[in-house]
């Protein structure tokens, strides 16, 4: 029986931040959920009725860029037609003993990810994924610079019914936020203290473990070996500059985090040639997700250092990474009442699958 058949039930701390622990319970009476079939996503080229659509332009809020220029779009960024975010107001909320508030001042725009309707990311050419990218990176920076008080831009993306994307045309989302959100500032802070104490930075740290390709246990009295590992079992793929990894400790069943392999805490200091790598990388893990669970619907996020005053320091000790969370289960009472997530499917056998698969 090879280790990644073995039922697995262990809680797994989070390395980069513990309070994110997993509960790891492949027997099946563990199973506190059952992932029903999520409905099916729209995989339409062109839908007259869609606003994103081509020939519907007219249809969206007002435009705020469109690329590349001067050539018909593939990728158009619009004000969301109903942000989360909106300008300063006039007015702020008072704030009265324990309810304190602050304003909701920020920015929430929409990226059409390109120009037919229900592409999957898998099935992009590298060459429009790069672009992608380069557009992230190109708006992240216009908008950190519009107004010193955004301090982080959430770049993400929805896709799918179970992802929560309500509208069916590929797309992603930027939202830039006067505070740096709490997932964010605990990896920051996370790592930062691990930069304090080892010299290292955490992330470097896991990608080497990752790569190092076997690692033996020992017991500290006898001296018996406990444990073999086969380390380079988390690794799903590896390009010349990003690696796609399944993490240890993984939240959701196949999430899969790409990060870049030499050390850069800010996703802006990419290069084409950066892009052009983690486009080949995530195109093929997106591949591997969407043959094994037959359709991938997701939430992928893109995890920087924050740009504000207070985080200058923190370029040695922070990775940026993208964080790709396929939907399959919907969190139970358990899961929320106590923040500990459950994993049915053990990552080294989900590794092992999402391997397994061959891509042309
Ligand atoms: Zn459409
Ligand atoms: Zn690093
Ligand atoms: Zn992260």
């Amino acid at each position: 029986m090879v280790e990644s058949e073995k039922p697995v039930r262990e809680i797994r701390i989070n390395p980069i931040v513990p309070s994110e622990s997993v509960l790891v319970a492949t027997a099946r009476s563990m199973r506190p959920k059952k992932a029903e079939a999520p409905a099916p996503r729209d995989t339409r080229a062109h839908v007259d009725t869609c606003p994103f659509c081509v020939g519907n332009e007219h249809m969206t809020p007002p435009s705020i860029g469109a690329y590349p220029e001067g050539a018909p779009w593939q990728l158009r960024i619009v004000e969301n037609l109903y942000p989360v975010l909106g300008d300063e107001r006039e007015n702020p909320n008072l704030t009265f003993g324990l309810q304190q508030t602050i304003d909701g001042y920020g920015r929430h725009e929409v990226m059409i990810d390109h120009n037919q309707h229900g592409i999957a990311v898998h099935e992009m050419s590298e060459e429009h994924l790069a672009l992608l990218f380069s557009t992230y990176r190109v708006r992240m920076e216009q908008l950190y610079q519009s107004n010193p008080r955004l301090r982080y831009v959430l770049v993400f993306k929805n896709f799918g019914p179970a992802a929560g994307a309500s509208i069916a045309h590929t797309h992603s989302q930027f939202i830039a936020t006067p505070v740096v959100p709490a997932n964010v500032q605990d990896e920051v802070e996370n790592s930062r203290l691990y930069y304090e104490k080892n010299h290292r930075c955490i992330f470097c740290t896991l990608i080497d473990e990752a790569l190092t390709f076997e690692a033996t246990l020992y017991d500290r009295e006898s001296g018996e070996i406990r444990r073999k590992l086969d380390v380079g079992q988390f690794v799903i793929e590896r390009g010349k500059k990003f690696i796609a990894i399944k993490p240890f400790a993984s939240r959701y069943e196949w999430e899969v985090h790409i990060l870049p392999l030499a050390h850069q805490s800010d996703f802006l200091a990419t290069t084409p040639d950066d892009l052009a790598d983690l486009a080949r990388i995530l195109r093929r893990s997106m591949a591997r997700l969407d043959a094994v669970l037959g359709g991938a619907q997701y939430n992928y996020f893109l995890h920087s250092v924050p740009h504000a005053p207070a985080y200058v320091g923190c370029d040695a000790s922070y990775h940026w990474h993208l964080e790709i969370c396929p939907r399959t289960s919907i969190p139970t009472g358990f899961e929320l009442g106590s923040g500990l997530f459950v994993n049915t499917v053990s990552p080294e056998a989900a590794a092992a699958k999402l391997r397994a698969v061959v891509l042309d």
